[in-house]
C-alpha cells in the first residue's frame, strides 16, 4: 500500500485495540495510567493528612481476605463468560449487527470518567464532565453544519457558555420538543384571553405562516398551530422587548396552568376543539424508536404516519406532498416531518428538499423538520475539510499536515453527499456517537439549529438569554445520565478529530467490497440467486446488460485487493 493511504491506515491502526488485540500493551499501560491518577487524587491531592480509613489490620482480616478472593474468582468468571459468549464486534468477520468496535480513545475516556462516577444531571456534581458534554455537543453541531458560537476564551476553566445540543438524549425528547412547540401558542393564547397576560391582548401580534401579521387573540386555532418554529421561539424575546415581560415571569405564568407539560395534551385539545389528531410524518423505513417515542410522549403511534419510499428506500417526496396537502384540506396540523439520513436497514438517505416554505406561504401549514441522522450523521465528516485542531491531531500522529490531501477514491454517493450537506437547514438532528462514531453506549446526541428549542423539553419556556452555566440535566427527559459517555465521545473526537472520516471511509469501502461480492455472486446458471437491495445500474436495461456489468465488477473490483480496486 502506498503513500497517503498507508499513512492513513497506520493512523487507524492506532485507534483500536485491534482484532487480534495487537495494541494490548498500550491498553494496559493506559488503564494503569487512569488508576495511577486516581490514586494520586485521593492520596496526595485531596486532604493529604487525612488518616487512612481502611487499615492494614482490616486488610489482613479473614473477612476481608475471603471477600477479595471471592471477588477475584467472580471477576474471572464474568470476564471469561464475556470473552466466550459475547459476539465479536471487533472482528471484520462479524457484520451481523450494526454495533461495532469502539475506539481505544473512547473506551479509555469512558473508563477514566467511570472511575469518578459522574452524573451530568447537575453541574455542581459534574463540573468537568458537563463542560465536556457541552463542548462535545458543539463539535457535533459543527460536524453537522450548524453554526456554532464559540466564546473567545472558552476553555475548561470557563464553564459558562450557551449550549446548543444535548448528549445522551432519549428518543422521547426529540418528539417532546416538537409537541411542546406546537402547543405553546395555544397556552399563550389562554393566558392572553382571560389570564394574567390579558393586558397585551389588544396589541400583541404574531406573524402567521404565510407572512401576514395578526393579533394573537384573533388567530384561529389552525393559525396558532401553524406558526413557524422560529416565530414560536421568538415569542419570549418579543414579549420582553415590547412589554418588558421577563422570561421568568412568563414562565411562572404559563407553568402554573397553561403549558402542555402542566395541563396535558387532552386539556388543550379540548379547549381549542381540536378534532383531528396532530400528526408526525417519517419515512416508512423509520427506526422502531419512533413509534415507541410517539407512544411514550402521548402523541400515539397511530399518529406517526409512514411516508412511502422509492426503490432506493428513500422518502418519496411526491407522496409526502400529497399527504401534506390532505392535512391542509382536513385542517389537520403536523408536528414534524422526519427525514432519515441513513436508514438503519438500508443506509438510505431521504432527500432534504425545500418544501416547508411553499406550504407555509401557499397553505399556511408549518411544522418542524427533524433529521434522523442517528446512523448516518457522522458521514458528514467526509464532506468537511480538516481545520486547525485536526491538523494539530495529524501533526501529533506524525502525519502530513496538508489539509486538502484527503481525496477519497470512493466518495459518498452524490445523492447522499448533496443531502447530508443540507442537514444544516433542519431544525433538529439526531446523531449517535454510539453508532458510526465508534463510541461505547450510551452516547446519543440531539442537536438543535436554534438552541432555544431545547427549553421546550424542560419545565421552562423558551427563554431570552441565559448567559450563566447551568445544569444540562433539565434538557433531557432522562434525568441522570453518565458523564462517562460524554468523556468517551470527547476523547475520541479529540484524539481522532476529523480523521473520523478516514474510518468512515474505510468502513464505506469495506462495505462497498462486500456489496460487489454479493451482487456478483450468482451467475445465470445458479439456483442460488442473490439480489442486492441496491440495484445495479444495468438492472434498468435488461438481463444481458446485468450479466455484462456483473462480469465487469468481478474483474475490476471483486478479484482485486482493497488497494488495487
Ligand atoms: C439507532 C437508530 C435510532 C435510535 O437510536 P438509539 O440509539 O436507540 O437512540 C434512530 N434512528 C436510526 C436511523 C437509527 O439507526
Amino acid at each position: 500500500m502506498s503513500g497517503f493511504f498507508s499513512q492513513e491506515n497506520n493512523a487507524v491502526a492506532s485507534w483500536f485495540l485491534g482484532p487480534r488485540a495487537e495494541n494490548s500493551e498500550f491498553v494496559l499501560e493506559f488503564y494503569k495510567e487512569i488508576i495511577d491518577e486516581q490514586v494520586k487524587a485521593r492520596t496526595t491531592d485531596y486532604f493529604p493528612t487525612d488518616p487512612f480509613f481502611i487499615t492494614e489490620t482490616m486488610q489482613n482480616s479473614p473477612e476481608y481476605k475471603s471477600n477479595m478472593n471471592s471477588l477475584r474468582a467472580q471477576l474471572h468468571n464474568i470476564s471469561e463468560l464475556l470473552a466466550k459468549k459475547t459476539v465479536p464486534f471487533w472482528s471484520p468477520r462479524y457484520m451481523a449487527h450494526m454495533s461495532m468496535e469502539a475506539t481505544m480513545p473512547s473506551n479509555l475516556g469512558y473508563l477514566a470518567a467511570l472511575q469518578y462516577n459522574q452524573n451530568n444531571v447537575a453541574i455542581e456534581a459534574s463540573p468537568l464532565t458537563t463542560w465536556l458534554e457541552i463542548f462535545t455537543g458543539k463539535k457535533l453541531c459543527e460536524m453537522l453544519g450548524f453554526t456554532v458560537h464559540w466564546d473567545i476564551n472558552e476553555s475548561i476553566d470557563t464553564i459558562d457558555e450557551r449550549k446548543q445540543h444535548h448528549l445522551n438524549y432519549s428518543q422521547n425528547q426529540r418528539m417532546g420538543a416538537a409537541r411542546n412547540l406546537k402547543f405553546y401558542p395555544l397556552s399563550l393564547r389562554l393566558a392572553v384571553d382571560n389570564g394574567p397576560l390579558s393586558f397585551i391582548s389588544s396589541s400583541f401580534k404574531v406573524e402567521l405562516a404565510n407572512g401576514s401579521h395578526k393579533l394573537l387573540k384573533e388567530c384561529s386555532t389552525w393559525e396558532l398551530l401553524n406558526l413557524k418554529p422560529t416565530t414560536v421561539l421568538d415569542i419570549p424575546d418579543q414579549l420582553f422587548n415590547k412589554y418588558g415581560i421577563s422570561s421568568q415571569f412568563l414562565q411562572e405564568v404559563l407553568n402554573e396552568k397553561y403549558i402542555i407539560q402542566t395541563v396535558g395534551k387532552d386539556y388543550l385539545e379540548e379547549k381549542f376543539h381540536i378534532k383531528e389528531s396532530i400528526v408526525y410524518f417519517a419515512s416508512e423505513t423509520m427506526h422502531y424508536s419512533w413509534p415507541k417515542g410517539c407512544a411514550i410522549v402521548g402523541i400515539g403511534s397511530k399518529n406517526l404516519i409512514g411516508v412511502p419510499v422509492d426503490d432506493a428506500a428513500r422518502m418519496d417526496i411526491d407522496k409526502l406532498k400529497e399527504l401534506l396537502r390532505k392535512c391542509v384540506e382536513k385542517r389537520q396540523a403536523v408536528y414534524a416531518v422526519v427525514a432519515i439520513m441513513g436508514s438503519t436497514e438500508h443506509g438510505a438517505c431521504d432527500p432534504l428538499v425545500k418544501l416547508r416554505k411553499d406550504f407555509e406561504r401557499d397553505h399556511g401549514l408549518s411544522f418542524v423538520i427533524h433529521a434522523d441522522a442517528a446512523w448516518g450523521g457522522y458521514f458528514r465528516s467526509m464532506l468537511i475539510k480538516p481545520h486547525r485542531s485536526s491538523l494539530k491531531a495529524r501533526r501529533r500522529q506524525g502525519l502530513e499536515e496538508k489539509d486538502d490531501s484527503f481525496v477519497p477514491l470512493l466518495a459518498l454517493h452524490p445523492h447522499t453527499e448533496k443531502h447530508l450537506d443540507r442537514l444544516k437547514d433542519c431544525d433538529s438532528i439526531t446523531v449517535d456517537p454510539h453508532k458510526s462514531g465508534y463510541v461505547p453506549y450510551p452516547a446519543g446526541g440531539l442537536c438543535y439549529r436554534d438552541q432555544r428549542m431545547r427549553y421546550l423539553v424542560t419545565w421552562t419556556s423558551p427563554v431570552i438569554n441565559r448567559a450563566n452555566e447551568e445544569s444540562i440535566g433539565i434538557y433531557g427527559v432522562e434525568g441522570s445520565n453518565p458523564g462517562a459517555a460524554a468523556v468517551a465521545t470527547f476523547l475520541s473526537q479529540d484524539a481522532i478529530g476529523l480523521l473520523q472520516k478516514v474510518m468512515d471511509y474505510c468502513w464505506d469501502k469495506q462495505l462497498f467490497h462486500i456489496y460487489c461480492h454479493w451482487a456478483t455472486m450468482s451467475t445465470k446458471e445458479d439456483d442460488f440467486i442473490v439480489t442486492p437491495f441496491n440495484m445495479l445500474p444495468a438492472e434498468k436495461l435488461g438481463p444481458k446488460e446485468v450479466e455484462d456489468q456483473k462480469q465487469e465488477i468481478r474483474t475490476l473490483i471483486v478479484e482485486k485487493t482493497n488497494d488495487q480496486s
